[in-house]
């Protein structure tokens, strides 16, 4: 069978295991490779989220008209605090896997929520007037106040307006260091593949093979499809859950099946020459100098 192809930055393996989340994970070494849009699509409709996430939707809306109509920046905040964190219960499928759901995925909340309320309130570099722009050309493609002539042209000028507008999002988000976090924890290149993944998703139906070539290719969106040969596979007991979740053989670690956590599966490894243990450290190179002889270990063999 034919996968998506992709390949770890880090280590250099390639992806192996199927995934359950639209974010790709590394089989060996759990770093963050890449991402399909096309997961979020999928689990995002599957009709028993989407229907606890309509309802959410009506709740936080009320809260927020409320909080605009007496100009409450508190409320507003609290508002959207409550969307984020309840939007992840419903779609934990969608938490980045460098959160988590401890600390990390608190300030993550309170982040992204700050970010909304400051775009709401304040004038963060004209980004809200480019933001309405965005929205009003997203509108239309939508329900088009007039019936359009040709949807494709109509698809692709506002794709644009709308890729621009990200850009600019992320200029700002650079050059605002409270926000600087957030870019590390979701790297903007995946941000901004995510965000124009699932704006053509929304209208597949109406594109042409062609015409979605055509825009895959003009925004990075396109993948190659490659037969993998399948490793050995290794039961490994999830750190998080404590259930049992499978990975590839020679791993280090690995996104827990049941919990989506990244656990970890050898915190040594052993000196192909001495034999001696080495700890690895959380934040570790592909190349590790052995304490004991100074040889230099492949930290991933796959
Ligand atoms: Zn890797
Ligand atoms: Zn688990
Ligand atoms: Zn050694």
């Amino acid at each position: 069978m034919k996968i998506k192809r992709f390949n770890c930055p880090e280590c250099g393996a390639a992806k192996i295991n199927p995934y359950k989340t639209p974010y790709v994970c590394c089989d060996y070494c759990g770093s963050w490779i890449d991402l399909d849009a096309s997961l979020w699509t999928e689990i995002y409709a599957s009709p028993k989220k989407l229907k606890l996430f309509e309802e959410l939707q009506e709740r936080i809306l009320t809260k927020t008209r409320k909080a605009i109509n007496e100009k409450n920046r508190e409320l507003y905040f609290l508002a959207q605090r409550d969307y984020f964190n309840s939007f992840y219960n419903i779609y934990p499928e969608f938490i980045p896997p460098t959160i988590g759901k401890g600390e990390k995925f608190k300030s993550f909340l309170k982040l992204k929520a700050e970010w909304v309320t400051d775009l709401k309130f304040d004038d963060l570099q004209n980004l809200k007037k480019k933001k309405s722009a965005s929205d009003r050309a997203m509108q239309n493609l939508q329900s088009p106040k007039e019936p359009l002539v040709d949807f494709f042209a109509a698809f692709i000028e506002a794709a644009d307006v709308y890729h621009r507008y990200l850009q600019q999002e992320e200029a700002v988000k650079s050059s605002t260091p409270k926000y600087a976090w957030l870019k590390e924890v979701y790297p903007e290149k995946f941000e901004h593949k995510m965000k124009m993944g699932l704006m053509v998703n929304a209208y597949l139906m109406r594109l042409s093979d062609l015409e979605l070539k055509h825009f895959q290719k003009k925004y990075g969106l396109e993948y190659e499809y490659v037969e993998i040969p399948q490793p050995d596979k290794i039961q490994v007991s999830c750190s998080h859950c404590y259930q049992n979740t499978e990975a590839v053989k020679g791993a280090i670690r690995c996104v827990c099946e049941h919990c989506l956590e990244l656990t970890i599966i050898h915190h040594h490894i052993n000196c192909s020459n001495c034999g001696m243990e080495n700890q690895l450290p959380e934040k570790f190179s592909m190349l590790l100098n052995c304490s004991g002889c100074g040889t230099e270990i492949r930290v991933i063999k796959f």
